[in-house]
């Protein structure tokens, strides 16, 4: 049998990110709602002409969005929350995506593992959706004109929406709620000629979806009664345990992750039914490298042997990389030429279906390994590099003295002292300084003059306010992974690798391709005139080993765990050259250690075990004397307590006012006895909270973590605020720890009068 090749979502925003400026337009008032929808529909429709001209068989359709695809199913079934209803059309669209005064945005939270956020769709109880698919079925319709039979439609499955939603029913009971609306959906899609439609389930590949059989039964058989041949998508992970059964499913075809888990054992022991389609993922769509040809084409042809109807497909959608590689001239040639963005993407698939097939691809292949071989050339393993991971010792990944020991030796500060999480405002000033500095217009020295000026700046600024701890203030940082990967050896920057990161929102995500190593060091200038300014502690601040991986695509020729390592040597090495020059606390940032847990729970271990190591591996050199900060936001860590205790930090900030202390209170419950910093007011907003409200943080706070424990911050880095919120801000964070530290102060006196 031929294989056939199908995508299951493309790159978004447009190579230029036509959409992102038309979106801002849009929300400016510069630009009008007509002119918007002609952008998207353009977008839309060049997306579909590329996929045409690789010559996919089956090209996903409907799955651009204009902000988010969860709130376009949320919007077309009409899962619309109460407090928007006065709204209507793109207006209540936006809304619901943005807010605006008065109306809350629906919360956003992580698509699964990647780093693309969705909008969390909210079931009221008495939720009576009334649907309207005009919009998607438009989308189909045009689509039909350009892609014909091809037109693979893609359709959010209700499991998965309703998982992923926040709602207070029983699955089943809001599951027969929208089942109706699918079920008429699938007949338009059938009466417009639709050959097969996709419909995507990922929620089936993590730690849940084995205990959702029932209702994924319940949906995939009444669907089947449409007749429309359906094809249910998973990705990011293998089915585990749910294989049996959903490779039983009464559909047409299922497509599985090659590329992450374990699905091809899976097939191996369990075998896949003859009579379905295997939708084959297996060129990575999260990652920027191109195949080996050979050894992917050796996993095909087994796949073919148990599911001779084969499609050759990107693992997921193509939204997790960039347009087009050939875009980026600027970098060296063997490195562009192993680079794979989504156009490159199409054109593996449809190469592995023609060898697949029996077509002579042995000049394609060749040139591909070639390319292979040129890369392995130009970046070498480095010798030191590799020699000291082989050396690492146990004792590297550990402080030489314990918590309770290094304790008095560290600065000894007031109690409930005070500090922040390391940025402060980027000014248009401080843009326009870095990008001046970038396109050589201002020479070096000029440049870090005016960095310095602000750091002085901001020194003065947090001592007038009275806070205990300093920071610099990372005027000289764009980003805090892109600052580093640029200061370090082994990792690349594309000029158009932008990937949505939400809404409008983008990031260029650096490309890790070579060893690891720091020529020089990367932030202890910054430090020495911060520390030059004032007799207060000035922190190191640093980003973690884990958060620099886990933000970057990491190379596939060494494990992870390996590539994280290497990254914390440069960063020992920083911690060093800090301490060499005077700081007696360095802060390391891993806001994205919780985020890379693996989808499955059962694999949690495995990943903590090695990025907590990676974490004490950049840290433990680190003196006794040496203070050792660590900050975390968003993170919940009840489930994950012991990990955060063997980071072995002495000081942890945390992000505590959103969640309404319930990090806080998970900290302390599980008994963490290093020091905590309560981030006790919301950075992203631009209200400036009260000493009330403060105090009262701080009192709910102290109720469950001893004061001898408890840091007063805010709950992230203040780059994006400005300094008229952010200076009256800190005032009243600082008087509250003040009012509180006395009145603790007093009943301490009473207590031993
Ligand atoms: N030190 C960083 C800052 O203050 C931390 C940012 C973060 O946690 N995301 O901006
Ligand atoms: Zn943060």
């Amino acid at each position: 049998m031929t294989a056939q090749t199908m995508t299951l979502g493309y790159a978004r925003m447009g190579k230029r990110r036509e959409l992102k400026k038309a979106l801002e337009g849009f929300w400016s008032g510069a630009l009008g709602s007509e002119a918007l929808l002609a952008t998207f529909w353009d977008l839309e429709t060049q997306a579909w002409q590329t996929q045409l001209q690789a010559g996919i068989d089956y090209i996903a359709v409907g799955e651009q969005t204009l902000y988010d695809h969860v709130l376009d199913w949320a919007t077309w079934l009409g899962l619309i929350p109460s407090r928007f209803r006065g709204l209507s059309g793109l207006d209540r669209y936006f809304v619901m995506a943005r807010g605006r005064e008065g109306l809350p945005a629906l919360e956003m939270t992580k698509w699964f593992d990647t780093n693309y956020h969705y909008l969390v769709p909210e079931i009221e109880p008495e939720a009576d959706p009334s649907p309207n698919f005009g919009d998607f079925l438009e989308r189909v319709r045009w689509a039909q004109g350009i892609l014909g039979e091809r037109t693979s439609p893609v359709v959010l499955s209700p499991v998965t929406l309703l998982c992923l939603s926040q709602r207070s029913g029983d699955l089943r009971a809001d599951l027969e709620k929208l089942l109706p609306l699918y079920w008429d959906l699938l007949q338009e899609l059938q009466q417009l000629g639709i050959p097969e439609v996709q419909i995507h389930d990922p929620i089936l590949v993590t730690s849940q979806g084995s205990g959702l059989q029932e209702a994924v039964e319940m949906t995939y058989r009444q669907l089947a009664t449409v007749g429309i041949p359906v094809h249910l998508v998973t990705y990011f992970d293998d089915l585990g345990e749910a294989y049996p059964w959903v490779v039983q499913l009464p559909v047409a075809g299922i497509s599985l992750d090659f590329t992450r888990g374990h699905n091809l054992d899976l097939v191996r022991t369990y075998g896949f039914p003859a009579d379905k389609i295997l939708g084959a993922g297996v060129v990575d769509a999260r990652n920027v490298w191109k195949i080996q040809p050979e050894a992917v084409l050796a996993g095909l042809q087994e796949l073919q042997g148990v599911a001779p109807n084969l499609r050759v497909q990107p693992s997921a959608s193509l939204q997790f990389v960039p347009h087009d590689a050939a875009l980026e001239t600027q970098l060296p040639e063997p490195l562009r030429n192993v680079l794979s963005f989504a156009e490159q993407k199409l054109a593996e698939v449809a190469l592995l279906a023609r060898a697949l097939n029996g077509e002579d691809t042995a000049a394609q292949q060749a040139e591909i390994r070639q390319q292979w071989q040129s890369f392995a050339q130009f970046s070498p393993p480095n010798p030191q590099v590799r020699q000291a991971l082989a050396n690492l010792k146990l004792q590297d990944f550990e402080r030489s003295l314990p918590y309770e020991q290094r304790l008095s030796r560290q600065v000894q500060l007031p109690p409930l002292p005070t500090t922040t999480i390391g940025s402060f405002p980027q000014t248009p000033e401080v843009r326009q300084w870095r990008a001046k500095y970038k396109r050589g217009e201002v020479s070096q020295a000029e440049y870090e003059a005016a960095i310095d000026a602000e750091i002085a700046k901001c020194i003065r600024i947090q001592e007038e306010i009275g806070l205990d701890v300093l920071v610099h203030g990372e005027f000289e940082r764009t980003d805090m992974v892109e600052y580093f990967a640029q200061k370090l050896e082994g990792f690349a920057f594309t000029e158009h690798g932008w990937v949505q990161s939400y809404g409008s929102r983008c990031v260029r995500p650096p490309i890790l391709y070579g060893d690891v190593f720091r020529p020089q060091p990367m932030t202890v200038r910054e430090f020495q005139v911060a520390q030059s300014h004032t007799q207060k502690p000035v922190k190191g601040m640093l980003t973690g080993p884990v958060t620099m991986l886990n933000w970057s695509f990491p190379r596939v020729d060494i494990p992870r765990r390996e590539q994280a390592f290497q990254i914390a040597l440069a960063l020992r090495a920083e911690v060093a050259d800090l301490e060499a020059a005077g700081a007696v606390m360095v802060q390391v940032d891993e806001p994205a250690l919780r985020e890379g847990l693996p989808l499955k729970k059962e694999r949690w271990p495995e990943y903590l075990s090695w990025a907590v190591d990676a974490f004490r591996l950049a840290t433990g050199g680190a003196k006794p004397e040496t203070q050792i900060h660590t900050h975390m936001c968003y993170s919940e860590f009840g489930d994950i307590i012991e990990h955060i205790e063997r980071l072995d930090a002495d000081v942890l900030s945390i992000e505590n006012s959103r969640s309404n202390n319930k990090t806080l209170l998970q900290i302390a419950q599980a008994g963490y006895r290093h020091q905590v910093g309560n981030g006790v007011y919301d950075v992203h907003s631009p209200a400036v909270p009260s000493v009330e409200q403060i105090l009262q943080q701080l009192r709910t706070g102290l109720a469950h973590l001893p004061v001898e424990q408890t840091w007063v911050n805010p709950d992230c880095g203040l780059k994006t605020r400005r300094w008229e919120e952010v200076i009256p801000a800190l005032k009243n964070m600082v008087a509250a720890a003040h009012q509180l530290g006395e009145e603790l102060l007093e009943t301490q006196l009473e207590g031993s009068l």
